[in-house]
């Protein structure tokens, strides 16, 4: 009987899983394997907030797979040893796995090929599972990945994408050991924040169907809306491969030609930024490196200014709208890209910090967190990466009056500042001196005009 092994990394999903489809087309029983990895989980790589979430994708796909007459078979210890064991112990012919962009991914692949090898067995790679276009398929003559979106993103619309393939009804498992299910705690260590969405697929689709039937209309308009909070919220789901993101893509093709007149605007909108998830990946697959260094040096000089650094992280820069951000992402482990772009602007421009400081703070709170998105964006940000205006400032009082211009998403965030109405919210500093006072709210840490000075004078720009 013919046996084969499903490793899950960032595919924790039972519909549209090429992995799981492939190796159930090749073998009468298929181990659907996940390892807690040591080089991840054991390098404190995992936290709080993505360990309650992880938990809960665990347990959702186990209930799949005992729905369909298997379970999850769970172990923990160095990916490729504990993945070479079950093959063993389950006679396993073929390891199948979904391709990742980084470079722990890309490592992880050459691991288990060659140990798998020695053993006689054969590991079956899958693109387009983590990404809906995979890395390297699209590229410019002469070379190995796009460099600017726009480009990208033209070649990217007209691709055709895989079908799109159901969930399994059968799964048949060998017998086997397991060690229980994680709970978030066996994981990591900490709290995890508190608005917390819940994981896991069935939470995933269920968010899915809601988005495409109320939401994604109205996304062209209103995704950069603060207060609003218009956009999917997908992308933890997305990030641990519980929802496939070439399904999301096609269905919200579909509900744009069977919905109302703006829905084709909206999924355009919707379906572009899903284009610069798969950008980024395919940088960071053929620049690993990119999620450590700068991708284009601009041999920044960083200021190190702890006091400063840390009231960008603990929402007290003075500038409300730069700290509502900050306290978003600590209370929800999620943020608004618009507020991302902001806070990250504001850290690498006009306070003039490393990039890698603000990516690694993002890393220990956001939930979606993820090498390529998270690291190439702050590059994005930073004017290091593949931003065509790399020297471009946000100022953060524009920003705030353009995207939050009745002050609604600074009162929701910043509770010391809620009395103050409409957007005179964005400027606390203008109030009178006794009236300041009482709102026990920071002074801004640093003068808009001589940070941007600053910045173009380190830049060479003046
Ligand atoms: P929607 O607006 O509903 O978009 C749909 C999906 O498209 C998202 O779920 C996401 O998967 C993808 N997407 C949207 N915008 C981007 C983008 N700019 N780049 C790549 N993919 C995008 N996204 C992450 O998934 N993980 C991260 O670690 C991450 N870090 C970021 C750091 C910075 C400094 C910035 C500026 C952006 C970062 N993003 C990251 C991208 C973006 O902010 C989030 O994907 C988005 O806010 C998630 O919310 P949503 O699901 O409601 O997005």
């Amino acid at each position: 009987m013919c046996v084969n092994v499903v490793l899950f990394t960032a595919d924790l999903r039972l519909h549209d899983n090429p992995v799981l489809g492939a190796a159930l087309r090749a073998a009468e029983r298929v181990v659907p394997l996940f390892v807690i990895d040591s080089g991840i989980a054991g390098a404190g790589l995992v936290t709080p907030a993505r360990a309650a979430f992880l938990s809960d994708c665990l347990a959702d796909l186990d209930g799949g797979l005992r729905a369909r007459g298997s379970r999850l078979i769970v172990r923990a210890g160095d990916v490729v040893r504990e993945t070479c064991r079950v093959a063993a112990e389950a006679g396993a012919t073929e390891v199948h796995v979904a391709s990742g962009a980084s470079g722990y991914a890309q490592r992880r692949e050459e691991r288990l090929r060659s140990a798998l090898t020695v053993d006689g067995r054969s590991l079956r790679v899958h693109d387009a599972v983590t990404t809906a276009v995979a890395p390297g398929v699209l590229v410019p003559s002469g070379k190995d990945h796009y460099s600017v979106f726009t480009p990208y993103h033209r070649r990217w619309s007209t691709e055709r994408l895989r079908p799109v393939s159901p969930a399994p009804r059968r799964v048949e498992l060998p017998r086997l050991r397991s060690l229980p299910l994680p709970g978030a705690g066996d994981l990591a260590r900490g709290t995890a924040p508190a608005g917390l969405p819940k994981g896991g697929e069935t939470e995933g689709r269920r968010r899915l169907a809601a988005w495409l039937r109320s939401g994604l209309a109205g996304y062209a308009e209103t995704h950069d809306d603060l207060a609003a909070d218009a956009t999917s919220r997908l992308s933890p789901y997305l990030h641990f491969g519980c929802l496939s993101p070439v399904e999301v893509i096609s269905r919200a093709r579909r509900a744009a030609s069977a919905g109302e007149r703006h829905a084709g605007e909206g999924a355009e909108a919707f379906v572009r930024q899903l284009a610069w998830r798969d950008f980024h990946h395919q940088v960071l697959a053929a620049v690993p490196a990119a999620a450590h260094r700068d991708y284009r040096a601009r041999h920044d000089r960083w200021r190190t200014d702890p006091d400063e650094l840390a009231a960008w992280r603990a929402g007290m820069t003075g500038y409300p709208v730069v700290d509502a951000a900050m306290r978003q992402l600590a209370h929800e482990g999620w943020m608004h890209n618009r507020a991302r772009m902001l806070v990250a602007s504001f850290l690498t421009k006009s306070l003039y910090h490393d990039w890698r400081e603000g990516a690694g703070h993002f890393e220990g709170l956001l939930v979606d967190a993820d090498v390529a998105n998270n690291r190439l964006n702050w590059q994005w940000a930073a004017g290091t990466g593949n931003d065509t205006r790399p020297h471009r400032v946000l100022n953060p009082l524009v920003q705030a009056r353009r995207f939050d211009p009745r002050g609604d998403y600074v009162r929701r965030w910043v509770p010391e500042l809620a009395a103050l109405p409409g957007a005179a919210v964005h400027t606390p500093w203008r109030l009178g001196g006794a009236e300041r006072v009482a709102l026990r709210y920071p002074a801004p840490v640093v003068d808009l005009t001589e940070g941007l000075a600053r910045f173009r004078r380190a830049r060479g720009l003046d």
